[in-house]
């Protein structure tokens, strides 16, 4: 099909079913609608209709495709479409086995609608044999910086945690620019004497269709990461396309407060609640879409964000004990009364966006997923780093010692989804150097500049609409 200004390009999007995963897919799909390309977004029946709602009014040139999850095939309970809603973990790679039970389906809508790509996430590798079938490019979405990709990559290459004798002794990640150190403890469970046989393999699977898909588009922004972005390029040999931060695709309110799940707090509300703080003074508090705590982390955090002395909005997602034993009181006694107006907790869904882009908002204590971060760093906010799994230690590292834009509250081990503890001391410490001292303001100060590039880099003629131009030019090359 033709349009004006010469062919229009369609594109097959089809995220992992988890919301760090499905949000920033959505975004892209707003992005490239806005230059032209119809989209068409793959996903299943229950995720079609939570994408439509946040959606919106976005572009009709997005349109949704649901294919069904085989899930009572694949082990799981019925019905069961979001690797978010999974009763336990432990069922992650029954999951994974079910999404490539969607071979046939996607393979059978690729001829039926003859897309000219498609853009599918690292979790499906089996994406790259139905793309050839099917004589498409296979393009990746790895959500995360440039610099996790090539620690990653430089560490499974090199092995340099092979040559430690303890997991708690630092080792240097070889051929990675800036002298990063992490431990053993740290590293998430790509390493074969570590972790269950199947999950390995499918990571080796993964790395393989990285290595051999037609290239890979990044949520990250060159002006942030340069030396890792070429790094990545040049030294790891990949075709990349670096063309976030996505979440700036959202400039309506309504976009922003629709995104991700529906929010478990009223938006006015929330923003009248900022509204009533000082500029700065506020601590968010959020660790993502998967991360939970037990009651003991949980009553840590309480008592070290009242010991901070700072107002705050804390967002609790409890583990599968307390979602049980609702009635258990881990809050401090009091706490909830004590906090008034000083504390807002919000228990599920919080519209982030919106709450790390108020002028109250000072300080945001994350978990170093790949998405808050850059909206952390998009916000122009300094963070307090609490990694808990997948590939957070890296973020981390570049956050607090590329970047400087913040401190480690001081996890040291890499777990699933739990976190680690940490101490009320460490929690109190961290976050009173972020919001109080001076070397909170040079970091707040930093973090401003790159907030500033970041919006640049998305705006007309910045790095990353370039980019996009370059990679719609170069799609069309290949399908007409
Ligand atoms: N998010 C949100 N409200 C919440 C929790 C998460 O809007 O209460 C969004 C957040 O803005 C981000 C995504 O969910 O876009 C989480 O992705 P991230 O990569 O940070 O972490 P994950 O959830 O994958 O661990």
């Amino acid at each position: 099909m033709c349009s004006q200004n010469g062919c229009e390009l369609h594109m097959f999007l089809f995220p992992f079913m988890a919301h760090g995963h499905m949000i920033p897919i959505i975004d892209m799909a707003k992005l490239f609608a806005s230059r032209g390309v119809k989209i068409t977004i793959v996903t299943t029946p229950l995720n079609s209709i939570s994408i439509s709602k946040s959606l919106h009014n976005s572009n009709s040139l997005i349109h949704l495709l649901p294919l069904k999850l085989p899930s009572v095939e694949a082990g799981l309970p019925d019905a069961c479409e979001n690797a978010d809603s999974l009763p336990s973990l432990h069922l992650l790679p029954k999951f994974f086995a079910a999404t490539t039970l969607l071979q046939d389906q996607l393979e059978h809508a690729l001829l039926q609608y003859r897309p000219h790509c498609i853009l599918a996430d690292m979790f499906f590798p089996w994406t790259n044999d139905v793309a050839a079938k099917i004589g498409i490019p296979r393009l990746i979405f790895q959500g995360t910086s440039c610099f996790s990709h090539c620690a990653l990559e430089f560490i499974r290459i090199h092995e340099p945690h092979k040559r430690v004798l303890s997991d708690t002794e630092h080792f240097l990640i070889p051929y990675l620019p800036g002298d990063i150190k992490l431990t053993k403890m740290q590293l998430p469970a790509l390493d074969p004497e570590n972790i269950e046989n199947e999950f390995s393999k499918f990571i080796a699977k993964v790395d393989e269709s990285v290595s051999c898909c037609y290239g890979v588009v990044v949520n990250s922004f060159y002006e942030l990461e340069a030396e890792y972005a070429d790094c990545y390029r040049d030294v790891l040999g990949r075709k990349m396309w670096l063309i976030g931060p996505l979440s700036l695709c959202n400039t309506e309110t309504q976009e922003i407060i629709h995104r991700g799940r529906e929010s478990a707090i009223d938006e006015d509300e929330c923003l009248k609640w900022l509204d009533s703080q000082k500029l700065n003074s506020v601590v968010y508090v959020c660790f993502g879409s998967l991360a939970k705590f037990n009651s003991v982390q949980l009553k840590e955090i309480a008592i070290g964000l009242e010991a901070s002395g700072q107002n705050f909005i804390w967002v609790i997602r409890k583990g599968k004990e307390e979602e049980e034993a609702e009635e258990r009181n881990w809050l401090p006694e009091g706490y909830e009364q004590r906090m008034e107006g000083k504390g807002l907790i919000i228990r599920g869904w919080a519209p982030q966006l919106l709450i790390l882009d108020h002028p109250a908002v000072g300080g945001f204590v994350t978990h170093c997923g790949w998405n808050s971060t850059l909206e952390g760093v998009a916000a122009g906010v300094p963070m307090v780093t609490w990694p808990v799994g997948a590939e957070q230690f890296y973020n981390e590292k570049l956050v607090t010692e590329v970047l400087k834009i913040g401190v480690a509250v001081g996890v040291q081990k890499w777990v699933k989804i739990v976190g680690d503890f940490v101490g009320r001391e460490a929690v109190e410490k961290a976050i009173r150097r972020v919001m109080e001292e001076e070397e909170g303001e040079e970091m707040r100060n930093r973090a401003r500049k790159f907030a500033e590039k970041a919006k640049k880099a998305v705006g007309e003629d910045g790095s990353s609409y370039l980019t996009v131009d370059a990679l719609i030019v170069e799609l069309k090359s290949l399908a007409f």
